[in-house]
C-alpha cells in the first residue's frame, strides 16, 4: 500500500470514528429512561405533554406537576431535574397513536433523530467509502483491470442471461406448476397479440415450495421457453450495510428490463427481502424496508402489457409482507411442492440423460426408495452414484452405486435436518388422521383433499389439505366451529392414542385460539350477544382505529376470554368422542399413512369405506 492510500485509510477511520461517537450522543442524552408501561401508564392519567417518535425511540416532556403515584419518587425527581424530558424503546404498539389522540398530546415522527448528526454519522463516512472505491477502481482500471461495480448503479449481481438453455424437459415431475405457467409464455411469445386477444397478464407470480424443489429452475425454463432474456437477483443479495443501494438496485434492475422489451424479471429467495415490515427490529431492517418499498413502487408502476413478467420464488411464503401479495403484485401463486413417486421418476429420468447406466438400474426402484427426496437431492443421487462408479472404474453405473448413493445423501440429508424417529413419524401420523377423520364428519368442514407425513421442511412435519367446495364469503356459525374442532382434531388423536400430547399441535392451536377469539369479539357469536368487542380493529398500514372501535372493561374481557376458552373446550371435547367413536378408521388412515406417506382423496374414501382389511405396516427407510 503506498502512502496515499494509507492517508486516505486514516482519514476514513477518523471520520468513522466521530460518526460513531456522534450517533450514540443520540436523542436520548439528557432524557430520563422509563420503561413502556411507565410511559402509558403516564399517557393514560394524562402526564405526557409532548412526543417525538422514532423508529428505534420514543422521546417526551412530561406534563407538570406530574401526576401522583404514577412513577416512584426516585423518578419523579430524575424527571424534575431534567426538565421532564424522558425516553423509552420503541415499542409496535397499534394502540399508542389512538391512545395519544385521545389524550390530546402533540406528538410528532421523525426518521432520523437528528438530520445533522446523521449527516456526519453515515452519509459521510458512505460519501468517503464511496470516494474511496472510486479511487481504488480508477487505480485497477489503470492497470488494465476492469471497474468494479460502482455502487448504486452496480449491475455486478443482476444477471442477464439472454439464452438460459433450461427448457421445460429440464424440469420433471411439476406438471401442474408448468401448466400454470404456460400462460405466462404464450403471453411472453407474443405480448401484443396476447393483448390483441383480450388477454390480461398478471404482472407477478410466485413460486411457492420446499428448497430444492426446483423453482428456479422451472423460471429459467419458463424464460428458455419464451425465448427471452432472465434478469435475476436474489433477495438476499438486496439486503446490503447500506441505506438506499438495495432500492437503488431494484430501480435499476426495473429500467434494464424495462428497456429490453419482453423479458423475465426472477427474485429469488423473495423471503429475504420481502419480510413482513416491522418485526424483528434487528440491523439491516431499514434498508430490508426501503429496498421493499422500491419494489413495491416498480411493480404498481410499470405496464404489464409491454411484455415483462415478474416472477418471484419463496419457500417461506408465510413470512411475506402482505403488501407483496396484493393484486397487481404477487397476486398468483404456483405450488411447487414435493415430487410424489412418480415425479421422482420423471426428475430422475432427465439427470440420467447424461449418465452411463446399467440395464439393472431401475428408475422405478430407485424413486420408491427416496420418499421426501427432492428435486436436488435426485440431483445429488445421479451425481453421487456417478461417481463411485468412476471410482470402481465401471463402464456403466449400476443398481448397487445407487443404493450406496441413496444412503448417502439421506445421511447427508439427516445431518442437515433433524432426523423424524419412527416414534416421531408415528405420532405425525395419528395427528394429521385426527384433522382428516374430523373433517371428513363434521358437518360443515371442507373436504380432505390430501394428507402428508412427508416434512415440509417449513416446520410443519405433516399436513392435511382441505379443499373448499366453492368460494365463500360467508361462513356460519357451524361452519366455523367446525373449522375449530378440525383444527384440534390432531391433538385429539394425540391424547386418545399415546396418551400424552406434544408440541406438534402448535400451529393448530394458534389458529384455533385465533378463530375463536374473533367468533367471540368480532362476529358476536357467543353469549355475550351480537356485539363486536375489539378494542381497535386497526387497519395494517396506518394503525388508526376503525369506526366502532370501543374499550373494554376488565369484567367484560374476562368474559369475553371465557367464552373463548369454552368454544375451544367444547370443540376439543366434541373432536375427542368423535375420534373415539372412529378408533378403527383412526388406526386404519394412520397405518396407511405410514405406509405410503401421501394419501388423496380417493385413497382417504376408500379407507374410510372399508377399512379392513387389516393393514401391516411396511418398513420404510
Ligand atoms: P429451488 O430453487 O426450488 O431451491 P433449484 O431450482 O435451485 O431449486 O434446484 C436445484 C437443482 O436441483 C436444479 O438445478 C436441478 O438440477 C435439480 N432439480 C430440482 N428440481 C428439479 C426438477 N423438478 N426436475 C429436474 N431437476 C430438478
Ligand atoms: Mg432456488
Ligand atoms: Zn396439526
Amino acid at each position: 500500500m503506498d502512502a496515499k492510500s494509507r492517508t486516505f485509510l486514516v482519514v476514513i477511520l477518523l471520520f468513522l470514528l466521530i460518526g460513531l461517537l456522534s450517533s450514540s450522543r443520540s436523542a436520548t442524552t439528557g432524557t430520563v429512561p422509563l420503561s413502556y408501561d411507565q410511559f402509558k401508564s403516564l399517557l393514560r392519567t394524562g402526564g405526557i405533554e409532548e412526543v417525538i417518535l422514532t423508529p428505534k425511540t420514543i422521546s417526551g416532556v412530561i406534563r407538570s406537576p406530574l401526576p401522583q403515584g404514577v412513577v416512584s419518587v426516585h423518578v419523579s425527581q430524575q424527571l424534575e431535574r431534567l426538565n421532564g424530558r424522558f425516553s423509552t424503546g420503541f415499542v409496535d404498539d397499534p394502540g399508542l397513536i389512538p391512545l395519544m389522540e385521545e389524550q390530546g398530546v402533540s406528538f410528532q415522527g421523525r426518521s432520523v433523530d437528528n438530520t445533522a448528526l446523521a449527516f456526519i454519522s453515515w452519509i459521510a463516512p458512505l460519501v468517503l467509502l464511496l470516494f474511496f472505491f472510486s479511487f481504488l477502481s480508477r487505480r485497477t482500471s489503470s492497470n488494465g483491470g476492469g471497474v468494479p461495480g460502482v455502487m448504486g448503479k452496480s449491475r455486478a449481481r443482476i444477471s442477464v442471461q439472454t439464452d438460459v438453455g433450461v427448457s421445460f424437459a429440464d424440469v420433471a415431475g411439476v406438471d401442474e406448476a408448468k401448466e400454470e405457467l404456460q400462460e405466462i409464455i404464450t403471453f411472453l411469445r407474443d405480448p401484443d397479440r396476447f393483448t390483441r386477444l383480450g388477454g390480461k397478464m398478471p404482472k407477478g407470480m410466485l413460486l411457492v415450495g420446499p428448497p430444492g424443489t426446483g423453482k428456479t429452475l422451472l423460471a429459467k425454463a419458463v424464460a428458455g421457453e419464451a425465448n427471452v432474456p432472465f434478469f435475476s437477483i436474489s433477495g438476499s443479495e438486496f439486503v446490503e450495510v447500506y441505506v438506499g443501494v438495495g432500492a437503488a438496485r431494484v430501480r435499476d434492475l426495473f429500467d434494464q428490463a424495462k428497456k429490453t422489451g419482453s423479458c423475465i424479471i426472477f427474485i429469488d429467495e423473495l423471503d429475504a427481502l420481502g419480510k413482513v415490515r416491522g418485526i424483528g427490529q434487528s440491523g439491516g431492517h431499514e434498508e430490508r424496508e426501503q429496498t421493499l418499498n422500491q419494489l413495491l413502487v416498480e411493480m404498481d408502476g410499470f405496464d404489464s402489457s409491454k411484455g415483462v413478467v415478474i416472477l418471484g420464488a419463496t419457500n417461506r411464503p408465510e413470512v411475506l409482507d402482505p403488501a407483496l401479495l396484493r393484486p397487481g403484485r404477487f397476486d398468483r401463486h404456483v405450488v411447487v411442492d414435493r415430487p410424489d413417486i412418480v415425479g421422482r421418476e420423471a426428475i430422475l429420468k432427465t439427470h440420467v440423460r447424461n449418465v452411463q447406466i446399467g440395464p439393472d438400474v431401475d428408475l422405478h426402484l430407485i424413486a420408491a426408495r427416496t420418499p421426501g427426496f427432492v428435486g436436488a437431492d435426485l440431483a445429488n443421487v445421479v451425481n453421487e452414484a456417478a461417481l463411485l462408479a468412476a471410482r470402481h472404474d465401471k463402464d456403466a453405473v449400476t443398481l448397487a452405486d445407487f443404493e450406496e448413493a441413496i444412503d448417502r445423501v439421506t445421511t447427508g440429508l439427516q445431518k442437515k435436518s433433524r432426523r423424524i424417529s419412527d416414534k416421531e413419524k408415528r405420532i405425525v401420523a395419528y395427528h394429521e388422521s385426527g384433522h382428516a377423520l374430523v373433517a371428513h364428519f363434521s358437518e360443515g368442514a371442507e373436504p380432505v383433499h390430501k394428507i402428508s407425513i412427508i416434512p415440509t421442511g417449513i416446520g410443519a412435519l405433516g399436513y392435511t389439505q382441505q379443499m373448499p367446495e366453492e368460494d365463500r364469503y360467508l361462513l356460519t356459525e357451524k361452519e366455523l366451529k367446525s373449522r375449530i374442532r378440525v383444527l384440534l382434531g390432531g391433538r385429539a388423536a394425540e391424547r386418545l392414542v399415546f396418551g400424552e400430547i406434544t408440541t406438534g399441535a402448535q400451529n393448530d392451536l394458534i389458529r384455533a385460539t385465533d378463530l375463536a377469539d374473533r367468533m367471540v369479539r368480532e362476529y358476536g357469536m357467543s353469549r355475550l350477544g351480537p356485539v363486536t368487542f375489539r378494542e381497535h380493529l386497526s387497519s395494517n398500514f396506518l394503525g388508526l382505529p376503525r369506526e366502532g372501535a370501543r374499550a373494554i372493561g376488565p369484567e367484560t374481557a374476562q368474559a369475553l376470554d371465557r367464552e373463548v376458552d369454552r368454544l375451544i373446550e367444547d370443540r376439543f371435547k366434541e373432536a375427542l368422542s368423535l375420534l373415539q367413536g372412529k378408533r378403527e378408521l383412526l388406526e386404519a388412515t394412520a397405518l396407511s399413512l405410514l405406509n405410503r406417506e401421501v394419501l388423496d382423496r380417493s385413497e382417504f374414501l376408500r379407507i374410510i369405506e372399508n377399512p379392513s382389511p387389516p393393514l401391516v405396516l411396511l418398513k420404510w427407510t
